[in-house]
């Protein structure tokens, strides 16, 4: 099965992303994780990248297709893709259907995670990750059980991203008003698309997506 999670920045698509990996075995694709490890790596389309992610504008099409591509191309054919913050431009979205063909694969469904744009502001800037695995949390919506330790690993060092401030979400949601929302109507005329509460609690979200899923 291959799926695209759609909604604006802090919808919640890396954190279902992450339950899906664990409960199917799916590989999460997202096109923000890779170039920030790009950016880290400081390699070529990380030296491109970096300018433009921090004023949270889009990288260019041709950019992230080209990295969708190659992560395609490790994927043996039993696995699942689930495309996170990918695609997000019409162009994006044309490729992506040009990329799946040549595999072989299909797109089987679009879920767009509807939110209230007032709440992710303040979702955004209460977000952080694990600096060891990885694992997302919030700090009022998903704190760690035990204070400053991963729940998964254990490591007591967590970040957040230069981007989530509230400046740049501002600028990240009109792009995403501007160039992504208008993609859906392309998946419709299809009727891939399944729209999902994203504002219900975590868990009910996910349990909204498997409901779809296994539909
Ligand atoms: P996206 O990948 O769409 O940008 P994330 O999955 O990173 O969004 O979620 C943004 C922040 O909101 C994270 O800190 C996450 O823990 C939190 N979050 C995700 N889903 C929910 C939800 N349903 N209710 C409350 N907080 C959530
Ligand atoms: P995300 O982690 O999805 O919030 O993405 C972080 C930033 O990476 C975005 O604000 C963009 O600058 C860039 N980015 C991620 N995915 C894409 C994409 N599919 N197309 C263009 N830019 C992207």
């Amino acid at each position: 099965m291959n799926i695209i999670l759609l909604g604006p920045p802090g919808a919640g698509k890396g954190t279902q992303a992450t339950r899906l990996v664990q409960s199917r075995g799916m590989v999460q694709l997202s096109t923000g994780d890779m170039l920030r490890a790009a950016v880290a790596a400081g390699s070529p389309v990380g030296l491109q990248a970096k300018a433009v992610m921090d004023a949270g504008e889009l990288v260019s099409d041709a950019i992230v297709s080209g990295i969708i591509g190659e992560r395609l191309d490790q994927l043996s054919g039993g696995q699942g893709a689930i495309f996170d913050g990918y695609p997000r431009t019409q162009a994006q979205a044309e490729a992506l259907d040009r990329l799946l063909e040549a595999r072989g694969r299909r797109l089987d469904h679009v879920i767009e995670l509807t939110v209230d744009e007032n709440a992710l502001v303040a979702r955004i800037v209460g977000r952080f990750t694990c600096a060891v695995c990885g694992e997302g949390y919030h700090d009022s919506f998903k704190r760690p059980k035990v204070d400053n330790t991963c729940d998964v690993c254990g490591s007591h060092e967590f970040k957040r991203r230069p981007d989530d401030n509230e400046e740049t979400v501002r600028t990240r949601m009109a792009e995403y008003r501007a160039k992504t929302a208008p993609i859906l109507p392309y998946y419709e005329q299809r009727k891939l698309v399944s729209r999902v509460d994203g504002m219900a609690d975590i868990d009910d979200v996910g349990a909204a997506i498997d409901a779809v899923l296994n539909g």
